[in-house]
């Protein structure tokens, strides 16, 4: 059977872009996934979602990405949750920081405002605000399970027909410059359109075809502690550090901090990292040195240049679409990515002109898009 759409990829991306394609009607969608699906970063990301970004491609995007997260998540059940976002400052500097931001956020119709101590203790009752010097709030943001929300894509869209191949690409077939299927663990698959959503491992799948995309896999470490009740409702981030923890819907607090890093492919367990994200949050949650630490572990955030995802077509080859380079907000980015890839699929065009200004001809033109609040 020649299919419509070849998916490449079964993370958040993949089973978002294959949703979308079979909500359009497309009856022959195939998403190959060579180990489980979420096994790339999905499964290893916090959850967070916000629109409070600087850029107005970040902006305009995330704001339809939480209105598809409410709308799927009322449709299919997933566990989604508008619990905000707030943003914490404990020097001046930071504070100012805020303040452009936020101005920012509200030019763009996203209504950040800055909260009194009295309210940040209503809505993060374990946060010690004695060092609080200003604080940020984002009601539009929230949280979702990344389990949750791949699971009950998975299952709607196969309910919609789409297949999906637990087998590992090897390569994308080009025939007189244009995409014509994959070749995999099980065969060649013939396709109409091939969809890239391959994580940091798209790079590898595309350089053959001479298609070079700037993006790097950089680890990231994350924490989680033992289950507790309600200790705080929105995503917490400490200006000074970038740090961001964010309460599960199960009750465990994940914790994530930068450390120094090099781009590697094979990440690795750094004791390093454990301790600076209890440091760095014991200023906020004092009683975190008595936690429990249950898990630990490492995952990429897919980077490019000007930190902005690349989508859509690969202007050298035909039918060949992409969609990677989050640089950490891949999750949030999901469900308007799976309906931005779905129409220039469809029409060939995409639904907005930010999607448009994000594929890879940006590199090869210098128009790179400046973003200043790059965290969690
Ligand atoms: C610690 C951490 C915290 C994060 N927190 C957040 C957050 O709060 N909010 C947010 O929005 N983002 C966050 N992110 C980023 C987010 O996880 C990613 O941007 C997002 O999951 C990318 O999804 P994806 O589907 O594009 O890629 P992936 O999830 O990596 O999926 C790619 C899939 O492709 C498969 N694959 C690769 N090559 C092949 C092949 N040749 N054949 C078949 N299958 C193949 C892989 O097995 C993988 O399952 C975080 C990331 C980390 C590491």
């Amino acid at each position: 059977m020649r299919a419509e759409v070849v998916v490449v990829g079964g993370g958040i991306t993949g089973v978002a872009v294959a949703y979308f394609l079979a909500e359009r009607g497309f009856e022959r969608v195939v998403v190959f996934e060579r180990s489980y699906l979420g096994s790339g970063s999905t499964f290893k990301c916090a959850g967070g979602i916000r629109a409070s970004f600087t850029s107005r491609e970040h902006i305009v995007l995330m704001k339809r990405s939480i209105e598809l997260w409410g709308e799927l998540s009322r449709r299919l059940g997933i566990k989604y949750a508008r619990s905000g976002y707030l943003w914490l400052a404990s020097r001046e500097e930071d504070l100012e920081r805020l303040k452009r931001y936020s101005s920012i956020h509200n030019q763009f119709g996203v209504s950040t405002r800055f909260v009194e101590p009295g309210e940040v203790e209503e809505m993060a009752p374990a946060l010690d605000t004695s060092r609080l010097v200003g604080a940020l709030y984002d009601p539009l943001a929230g949280k979702a399970s990344p389990f949750d929300a791949v699971h009950k894509l998975y299952l709607a869209s196969r309910e919609m027909g789409v297949e999906y191949r637990f087998e590992e690409v090897g390569k994308i077939l080009v025939e007189g410059g244009a995409a014509r299927g994959v070749a995999s663990s099980g065969g060649i698959t013939e396709a109409e359109s091939v969809v890239v959503a391959a994580g940091v491992w798209s790079r590898q799948l595309l350089e053959p075809l001479g298609v070079s995309l700037p993006v790097e896999p950089e680890p990231h470490h994350a924490a989680l502690t033992e289950e507790y009740g309600r200790l705080f409702d929105p995503l917490i981030i400490d200006l000074e550090s970038g740090a961001y923890a964010v309460q599960t819907f199960h009750g465990h607090v994940l914790m994530g901090v930068e450390i120094p890093e090099q781009p590697s492919w094979e990440p690795g367990e750094r004791l390093a990292f454990l301790s600076k994200v209890v440091r760095v949050w014991s200023k906020w949650l004092p009683w975190l040195p008595s936690a429990n630490i249950l898990r630990y572990w490492v995952g990429h955030y897919e980077v490019t240049p000007d930190h902005h995802p690349v989508l859509g077509p690969v202007g050298s080859i035909e039918n060949l679409f992409v969609a990677t380079g989050f640089s950490g907000h891949g999750f949030m980015m999901g469900p308007v990515v799976g309906e931005e890839l779905a129409s220039w699929v469809a029409s060939g065009a995409p639904r907005t002109e930010e999607a448009a200004h994000l594929t890879l001809r940006r590199f090869e033109e210098g128009r790179l898009i400046k973003e200043l609040a790059v965290i969690g």
